[in-house]
């Protein structure tokens, strides 16, 4: 989405973005990144190369850019305070198009980054579930489909591809707010539906890194975080799986790099996909630090809790987050009482959460 006409006035005006970057000083910028591409018209939610780039540049003349230890350092008092906000880049997940589109923008601009690793998707045990549904929409057979999540039906034509797409929207979010079983479930349903087979391993176009590839991006800069085993939504899990989950990733990333692994990147990451049970688990696994996929302030200081900063395609709307603004506006949001959560659409999905209760309820009587 471009920015609208007033953010890209303010950012015209001739020291707006030094004066945010003055006024937040203090606060770490940690930007996420999910999938890169080469061909950007193809896979528009995507990152290219060229973009980028020049976020990088841009980012490294507002920000110092730096890896999560000199972050913690200088919160801790063992570093001197540096004179711009510290930015941290991170990426999550491992899919193989990080190490062939984007690591080497970085490894030009000798900038460091965090790739948070799903284990056993790079040890090709295991893919994303949202990519199975697209993998399985994309062979339907049928010409439309329907399935039940938390009490309702998702129905739909799978015509045409933009059909295919709106299904994809509609089934997704609503995944996410079901047990993890469930989820599982409804996805082998629809690909029977759809006389789809799942093979075992992602194809090429969900492919993740091999351990060789994250082994050798590990000993040129890119710092590695754990992101779990197979990232399922960790509210959606019992505790002893969540702890398998996290446990599991951080033993499997420090065995393959001979080195302890002190972050970690919640799956999802929104408010609705960890809750305080992931979190005394995530402290108790040894981790420094962790990190949501989004920005708050009520999130205040929590080592545990560290806010991350979706990158929005447009530059302008990149401009305005990483000066600072995009806080300042927040802060002043919660300063006149209005809410500053994330608190639209898909990642709190109240009303898939409250569909979700009322099947918690018939499922109780
Ligand atoms: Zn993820």
């Amino acid at each position: 989405m471009a920015a609208g006409p007033i953010k890209r006035f303010l950012l015209r005006l001739p020291g707006f973005e030094g004066a945010c970057l003055r006024l937040t000083r203090d606060r770490e910028r940690v930007l996420m990144y999910h999938r890169f591409t080469d061909d950007a018209a193809a896979e528009p939610d995507a990152t290219p190369a060229d973009r980028f780039a020049r976020q990088l540049d841009l980012l490294q003349a507002r920000c110092q850019v730096v890896g999560p230890a000199a972050l913690v350092d200088q919160e801790e008092g063992r570093r001197p305070r540096s004179r711009r906000p510290l930015a941290v880049v991170t990426v999550d997940d491992g899919y193989a198009d990080f190490e062939r589109v984007a690591f080497p923008v970085l490894r030009e601009r000798g900038l460091p980054a965090v790739l948070f690793v799903t284990t056993g998707f790079v040890a090709g045990r295991s893919w994303m579930w949202w990519d199975k549904v697209h993998f399985a929409l994309a062979r339907a057979g049928t010409a439309e489909a329907a399935v039940t999540v938390a009490g309702r039906t998702v129905r739909g034509p799978l015509r045409t591809r933009a059909e295919r797409g709106a299904f994809w929207f509609r089934l997704v979010p609503a995944l996410r707010f079901v047990p993890d079983e469930r989820k599982e479930e409804v996805i082998a349903d629809l690909a029977g539906q759809l006389g789809v087979t799942l093979p075992a391993a992602p194809p090429a176009e969900f492919a993740a890194s091999t351990w060789d590839g994250i082994a050798a991006m590990a000993r040129a800069g890119i710092v590695m975080g754990a992101h779990t085993r197979t990232h399922p939504i960790l509210s959606r899990v019992d505790g002893e799986r969540a702890r398998q989950e996290i446990e599991g990733s951080r033993d499997d990333l420090a065995g393959q790099l001979g080195e302890p692994v002190r972050w970690f990147a919640y799956p999802q990451g929104g408010p609705a996909d960890y809750d305080d049970e992931t979190v005394a688990i995530v402290a108790g696994a040894g981790f420094d630090r962790a990190w949501v996929a989004y920005a708050d302030p009520a999130l205040g200081d929590h080592p545990y809790r560290r806010p991350r900063h979706m990158v929005p395609a447009d530059l302008d709307e990149f401009r305005w987050s990483v000066c600072g603004a995009e806080h300042l506006v927040l802060r002043l949001k919660a300063a006149l009482g209005r809410p500053t959560g994330v608190s639209d659409g898909y990642w709190t999905g109240s009303d898939l959460a409250a569909a979700l209760n009322a099947e918690g309820k018939e499922e109780s009587a």
